[in-house]
């Protein structure tokens, strides 16, 4: 009986459950909005286009550092410097690229190698990678990596803003504004205090002044009338 129930109420569920709205979306559609910070893939990136830029277009800002290989903790990332030259943007030494390989089979999407880089070089993108069919289509070399500058959108991040960002001393807007009020309540006082030290010092001044104009004055009242000089004949 106990088997019989049991049973009847895992139909009674079971057809429940296939008549009821699917609470699951199927694979790429309808396209999810993706929140700002989503990240995925990669790109690496040139300089930005001014007014010093050489008619061979804007250098590539990436110097061959090797921070983002040191810091990666899947350690992907092989970056082959070129060694130092001379650049036709700003006529100083910097590094440059040989090659940069980065595989995506093991990332974890910390987003590391991004925030060391000192040149804002690398960024990653905001479009999922597309699905392969053999790992070696997931090793981003140096030349899928600059055709993803101009493929793909970057994410939020770059290694400035994310240093920026991660500042410990970084305050809130909230908390900016309570200490801002502060330092203008700390500045009213002193203002006030000094004015008022201004004050009582003139006020000092004077009072030591009154004095002297007193004794001053005493001094001339109590000396005796002049009396003719000696010789002079009186006149009637
Ligand atoms: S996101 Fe993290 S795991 Fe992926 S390449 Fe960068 S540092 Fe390595
Ligand atoms: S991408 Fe950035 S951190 Fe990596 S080697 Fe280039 S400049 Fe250095």
């Amino acid at each position: 009986m106990k088997t019989l129930i049991y049973s009847l109420r895992s139909m009674a569920i079971a057809l429940r459950n296939a008549i009821r709205p699917p609470t699951t979306e199927g694979f790429g559609y309808p396209e999810r909005v993706r929140p700002e910070r989503y990240r995925n893939s990669f790109a690496l990136v040139h300089e930005p286009v001014g007014p010093d830029t050489p008619e061979s277009g804007p250098e590539e800002a990436c110097i061959g550092c090797r921070k983002c290989e040191l810091i990666c903790p899947s350690e992907i990332i092989v970056v082959t410097p070129a060694g130092k030259a001379v650049s036709p943007t700003t006529g100083k030494k910097r590094g440059y690229l040989e090659s940069f390989i980065l595989d995506m089979n093991a990332c974890i999407f910390c987003e590391l190698c991004v925030q060391v880089c000192p040149t804002d070089a690398i960024v990653m993108c905001q479009e999922p990678t597309a699905p392969v069919f053999f790992r070696e289509d997931l090793l981003l070399t140096r030349e899928k990596l600059y055709a993803n500058e101009h493929q793909r959108t970057p994410a939020w991040a770059t290694g400035a803003k994310l240093v920026d960002m991660q500042d410990p001393d970084k305050l809130s807007p909230e908390q900016q504004a309570a200490k801002d009020a502060l330092a203008a309540e700390a500045a009213a006082k002193k203002a006030e205090l000094a004015a008022a030290a201004a004050a009582a010092a003139s006020a000092a001044a004077a009072e030591a002044a009154e004095p002297a104009l007193v004794s001053e004055v005493d001094k001339s009242a109590s000396e005796p009338p002049e009396t003719p000089a000696e010789g002079a004949e009186e006149v009637n």
